[in-house]
């Protein structure tokens, strides 16, 4: 068994989650903890290495074999520095670097992306469409981000923003987004974003079943609650889910134009709306993309579900080692 393991970290704003993974992608273990963003993330750190102590006693084999570690966060970052800059999802966590702190803490090498990054990276690796040349990874969740694979490499960009498609401006007189820009598609279809929106709605005093759904307690209506009052045809949310699905179109009709990749997979919210949102998503895109771009492309939910933040993270790890075996001497 001289089979590659390697060591996945994913950061994500509520959870941490620690994992021991091969490269065909077998997860052979892992744990996870909470975040905690607002104890700091020297505190995060401490748990970080109670759960590597943990993966140690549990897997000390595959654990001694492992080549590196892979970390997947949120941006902005640098990868260079290894170095989570200001994540917004990571309130007061600034210059954090993890990639050394890791290498401190296992003695190996350590290589750092964004989540949108890495879990592109874990389609292309481990995906239904793994070795596509050219494929999109569409976070599709709290809020908007891509992991672009075009022609058989990661797109990271000059300052590691590739992909930073949440932040592409569909309305310049749209809603206010915290980045600064008005507009951002992030605004339109980011599930917090949305059901900010809706819930302002109801407190300006609009009728919708959503409120019931979410226990007549308006603070707890969120994106879930729409998408089920939007399934029972509930006016105001059939409203906003409509306006949803155009704006996915517009954003994921121009990644068709711009990239025209031969798959795009979509997270969270497409994972758990499937056809409800994948029809009118194909019978909106004409708007938004040539017949030539559309055609062929592959738009559907990931099938990683799940696993795909430990996934993303022992992908990042892959690709480090991938770029630096091929890195010609001298070169960091
Ligand atoms: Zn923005």
């Amino acid at each position: 068994m001289s089979e590659d393991i390697f060591i996945g970290l994913d950061i994500g704003g509520t959870k941490t989650s620690l994992s021991l993974g091969s490269v065909d992608g077998v997860l052979l273990a892992f744990r996870r903890v909470a975040t905690e963003a607002a104890a700091g993330p020297e505190c995060w750190f401490e748990r970080v290495k109670g759960l590597l102590d943990e993966l140690r006693h549990e897997a000390p084999d595959a654990f001694r074999r492992a080549r590196a570690v892979g970390v997947a966060a949120p941006g902005p970052m640098s990868v260079a520095r290894g170095c989570m800059i200001a994540p917004p999802n990571l309130p007061g966590w600034r210059e954090v670097p993890v990639a050394k702190w890791m290498a401190a803490a296992t003695n190996r090498p350590v290589f750092i992306n964004n989540d949108a990054n890495a879990a592109g990276l874990a389609e292309y690796f481990f995906g239904e469409f793994r070795g596509t040349p050219d494929l999109v990874y569409l976070t599709l969740s709290t809020g908007i981000g891509a992991g672009v694979i075009s022609g058989g490499r990661l797109v990271q960009g000059a300052r590691d923003l590739g992909g930073e498609v949440g932040h592409h401006v569909l309305d310049r007189e749209g809603p206010l987004c915290p980045c600064g820009q008005r507009g951002c598609w992030e605004m339109y279809c980011g599930g917090r974003n949305v059901a900010d929106r809706l819930r302002a709605r109801i407190a300006a005093g609009a009728r919708s079943r959503v409120l019931e759904l979410a226990g007549g307690n308006p603070e707890r209506i969120d994106f879930r609650a729409l998408v089920a009052a939007a399934r029972e045809g509930d006016a105001l949310a059939t409203e906003f889910w409509t306006e949803f699905i155009e704006r996915l179109a517009q954003g994921i009709g121009t990644i068709l134009m711009f990239f025209n990749p031969s798959a795009v997979l979509l997270g969270t919210i497409a994972i758990h709306t499937g056809e409800f949102l994948l029809v009118p998503l194909h019978a909106a895109l004409p708007r938004y993309a040539w017949s030539l771009s559309r055609k062929g492309v592959r738009i559907t939910p990931s099938v990683l579900g799940e696993r795909i933040g430990d996934l993303a993270a022992i992908a990042v790890a892959i690709q480090g080692i991938r770029a630096a075996d091929v890195r010609p001497p001298g070169c960091r």
